[in-house]
């Protein structure tokens, strides 16, 4: 592509008022970092849009990127040029000449300087003719066009765009606080991560797990997982408890049909105590209503009752194929099919209580020591990236 920078629309950040100005320089920073090894680029930050300089850069690559950034609602390929006729009118055919498979066309012309002599209008004439002149089989459509070339003559120069890309939407990672995940290996619990992150939450990962019931491969499992959800925010901290001792617990004082429920309770209350200690103001988890026994809403009401900590479910009202076909989309799908055993899996019968209730669900507790094993448990947490864990493979195939 012959292209010399892109300009980046924000969406709804633009509705924020007095936040704006953070927002957008939240979103320029991700810009930056994303862009970080492709050297050539220049950002240059406006009003109402983000401007990169290609300075020779392809341009197919780092659209790639920015299309993975939340807060990008679209990113267009443009020219600029000097404001007489027949630079707009050259440019208007650089433009034509980059795009493929172009078959119809329509010029959208603008003039914010009302001292440029030809009007809107008339430009739409002009460089339309000239186009059909000088580019062999296209045809104007001004419903459908497989491009519009949007022409922009300002004070000192006009922009021509080209195509314009979807971006991701949403806003940008870090600027709605942030939130305490519960990842399983599972192929939902990922993607309720990422569709927090599209909102602009910073999102940690608990992960529960119960070795040697459990393996490594299920730890690494959700290590990739994370790394995904990564790929489109900021840095995803994994918080790693031990569960092994509840776990044996549970299994060994509480009847059967209630196993699921009093784990989910304890669950919570480890994530709950974790999210005090780390600034977290939320959990979330990646449930769906009526899913499985553990998501009805009898179910989720005597989870719930073990915290006061909102508890954000994105996924509440999606259909498993649809959760499905986003996993796919961001690409956790595959890693989330990874045979593994989650501890959830381990020790619970096949047959959990659909309607448990809080008081069934409090009285067996007291069969726990529930102060202790929630204590044991969050002292034994560890925290990590996905990049420590890359770190320490390489580390390790040095030895
Ligand atoms: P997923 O595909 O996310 O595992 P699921 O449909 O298998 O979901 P469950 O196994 O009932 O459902 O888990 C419900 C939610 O509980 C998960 O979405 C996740 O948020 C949390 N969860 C389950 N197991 C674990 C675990 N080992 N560590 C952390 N969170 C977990
Ligand atoms: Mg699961």
């Amino acid at each position: 592509m012959i292209y010399d920078y892109l300009v980046i629309r924000f969406g709804e950040i633009t509705l924020k008022g007095k936040n704006k100005k953070d927002f957008v320089l939240k979103l320029e920073n991700d810009v930056r970092a994303k862009l970080s090894r492709f050297t050539k680029l220049d950002v240059k930050r406006h009003f109402d849009d983000l401007e990169i300089h290609l300075n020779g850069e392809d341009a197919e690559p780092v659209i790639h990127v920015l299309t993975r950034i939340f807060g990008i609602q679209n990113i267009s390929t443009a020219i600029k040029v000097e404001n007489n006729l027949d630079a707009i009118r050259a440019g208007v055919l650089r433009v034509m000449g980059a795009e493929k498979d172009v078959h119809t066309f329509k010029i959208a012309a603008r003039r914010k300087n009302k001292q440029f002599p030809v009007h809107g209008s008339e430009l739409n004439q002009e460089l339309g003719a000239c186009v059909l002149k000088n580019c062999e089989g296209v045809s104007v459509d001004v419903h459908h066009p497989d491009l519009t070339v949007r022409v922009e003559v300002g004070y000192h120069e006009t922009r021509i765009y080209g195509h314009e890309y979807d971006g991701a939407g949403g806003l940008p990672v870090g600027s709605s606080g942030k939130v305490l995940l519960l990842l399983s290996g599972g192929i939902d619990s990922p993607v309720a991560g990422y569709l927090l992150a599209k909102r602009g939450a910073t999102v940690d990962a608990i992960h529960f797990q119960s070795p040697p019931y459990t393996s490594d491969r299920a730890r690494q499992k959700v290590i990739d997982l994370a790394g995904k959800i990564e790929s489109f925010g900021g840095t995803v901290r994994i918080h790693i408890v031990p569960f092994t001792k509840a776990q044996l617990a549970i299994r060994d004082q509480i009847p059967e049909d209630y196993r699921v429920t009093i784990m989910r309770r304890l669950m919570f209350r480890i994530a709950e105590k974790e999210a005090q200690r780390t600034g977290a103001l939320a959990l979330a988890t990646g449930e769906s209503l009526g899913q499985v026994a553990s998501q009805t809403m009898e179910s989720m009401n005597t989870i719930n009752q073990v915290t006061n900590l909102p508890i954000l479910r994105p996924l509440i009202t999606m259909d498993k194929i649809e959760i499905a076909r986003l996993a796919k989309k961001i690409d956790t799908y595959d890693i989330s099919i990874r045979p593994y055993e989650d501890c959830c899996t381990i020790f619970l019968p096949k047959a959990p209580r659909t309607r448990p209730d809080r008081i069934h669900a409090a009285r067996f507790e007291r069969a726990l020591d529930i102060d202790a094993l929630v204590d044991e448990a969050v002292r034994g947490i560890v925290v990590q990236t996905a990049a420590d864990e890359n770190q320490k493979d390489t580390f390790n195939q040095l030895l």
